[in-house]
Parts: C-alpha cells; sequence; structure tokens
C-alpha cells in the first residue's frame, strides 16, 4: 500500500500511518499545488536556489509549516550538495536557512534531531527523500538522496550516527523512502551504473535494468532500501512510496520530465511539542 496519502488540503502528502501510530509526529512531502510561485514555479516551489522569486518562496516555505501546525521560525534546512554528510541540529542551527540559502547549514544532506518543535526542510525535484524516526529516543531525520548522496551511502550514515549520538539500534529505527523518479522514468549512463555496483556488488541486478542501448533503468528506491536493511534496519519497519515524481507532473515537481527548469518539493518532518 502507498505509505503517502494526500490529505483534504493538496499541499503535501503525509505518512499517514506514521502519523496514526505516533500523534506527535508530523512527516511528508509537499506537492506543486498551492503555493504563490508563478511560471516554471507554478506554485508551491519551496527552493530558493532555482531562480524562483524569494518573496514567493518565503511566503511558500511558510505556508506549508503553518499547514503542518509549525511557525516558520522552526524550519531548518541544509544547502544539499549530494553529499554524505550529516549535521545534528540543536537549538543554535533551529531556523537556520529558512530566509536565504546562503545562510543554510553548509555541506549537508542529511539533518537529524532529537528536539520537539524544529522543522526539518529538505528539497526534491526527483531525488529520493530518505525519513528516519527512533521513537525510543524522539530522535528524527531527513536526508536528500539522490544517485550520489545514495552511493555515499547517506541513509547508513544517518543510522551511524543515531548510534553515536544516542546509542539507538538500527532494529529501533524506522525508516519511509518518499516520492521521487521511478525506475520508470530513470534512465542512467555507465558511469552511474558501475557507482551501483559499487556499493551493491552483489544485488546490482536487483536495481539496474539494462537496455538495448547501453543505458539502464535504475530503481533509486529500492537501492536505498537494500542499503538501509545492510544498515540493520528491520524490513517491516521501512516503508516505500511507489509514487514517482516524474510520471507525476500534475503533482510534482521533475528535474529530468522538465529540463531542469522547476521548483523544489519539501520533505518535512517534526516533533510537536507536550
Ligand atoms: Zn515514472
Amino acid at each position: 500500500m502507498e505509505p503517502f496519502g494526500l490529505q483534504d488540503k493538496e499541499t503535501a502528502l503525509r505518512l499517514v500511518g506514521w502519523e496514526a501510530k505516533w500523534p506527535k509526529l508530523v512527516a511528508g512531502f509537499s506537492t506543486r499545488k498551492g503555493g504563490t510561485s508563478s511560471g516554471y514555479y507554478t506554485s508551491l516551489n519551496c527552493g530558493l536556489h532555482v531562480g524562483d522569486d524569494g518573496d514567493a518562496v518565503r511566503e511558500n516555505r511558510r505556508l506549508l509549516a503553518e499547514a503542518n501546525g509549525f511557525d516558520f521560525a522552526a524550519w531548518t534546512c541544509a544547502e544539499q550538495v549530494h553529499g554524505g554528510a550529516v549535521h545534528i541540529v540543536g537549538s543554535e542551527t533551529r531556523g537556520v536557512g529558512r530566509l536565504a540559502h546562503a545562510e543554510a547549514i553548509k555541506d549537508t544532506d542529511g539533518l537529524l534531531t532529537d528536539q520537539a518543535d524544529v522543522f526539518l526542510a529538505s528539497f526534491y525535484a526527483d531525488c529520493v527523500p530518505l525519513f528516519f524516526y527512533a521513537p525510543d529516543r524522539c530522535v528524527i531525520g531527513i536526508a536528500h538522496a539522490g544517485w550520489k548522496g545514495t552511493v555515499a551511502r547517506i541513509g547508513a550514515e544517518m543510522v551511524r550516527q543515531m548510534g553515536e549520538r544516542w546509542q539507538i539500534a538500527p532494529k529501533d529505527i524506522y525508516a519511509a523512502i518518499g516520492p521521487s523518479i521511478g525506475s520508470c522514468c530513470y534512465e542512467v549512463n555507465d558511469v552511474v551504473a558501475n557507482r551501483v555496483r559499487d556499493v551493491l556488488p552483489s544485488r546490482a541486478e536487483q536495481v539496474l535494468e539494462a537496455k538495448d542501448d547501453g543505458k539502464y533503468m535504475l530503481n533509486l528506491q529500492e537501492t536505498n532500501r537494500i542499503l538501509l536493511l545492510e544498515a540493520g534496519i528491520l524490513p517491516g519497519h521501512i516503508e516505500v512510496s511507489h509514487l514517482c515524481t516524474s510520471c507525476r507532473t500534475d503533482l510534482f515537481f521533475s528535474h529530468r520530465k522538465e529540463a531542469g527548469k522547476t521548483g523544489r518539493m519539501t520533505a518535512f518532518i517534526a516533533l510537536k511539542e507536550g
């Protein structure tokens, strides 16, 4: 069953099973609907680095935070460089990056926190969002995994840091793999295929489908799922979305489908206070 569901408003899909099980948790993935941007960015573009009007983006971010019950001051985000680095957000970095891309947490694609009322946000137009929750320790996380972040094993790095900082065992972590470009649409070349083979030497055939022209269709969701399993997360603790951002440009921005001229969705996770 698809773990991400549209709620009454179409501005975001929610991890409905997680939110039902853990009432203080808010987690989801925004759509392109219900915002204030125009042109390529119609309408809920949340990326400040893609050429859109900054005031419109800040308003979109505020709308999304408030629609999910959080003050815009809680919105915290990173620069996202397609790497494998993870930052732990504390009170000193709460709210960083919400108003200006240059102020976002540098050289970072993964965010973790044990603080309530911190709205962790990261941005997507085909790349894979990875959501993490350790309910026993109230630790949440979000990681941006395109093919580069995936082969940099950012998912496993999130698990490692949760263990190092909070002594959380992998079996106590829940993960969700969000809407992103599917193997139906994600064609890659040899360079990418070889990097995938490097990280999954015995299982690459499970995620790469060779085509006649020497290219491949890559299943980046399954690649991340396998890497999370190898990091110790239990199979029953991993949810996987089957929504393809490139197939569904009615709902999503797609960098591939729209030839780079497009906006960004937000993957978000936060814990309510109390
Ligand atoms: Zn597709």
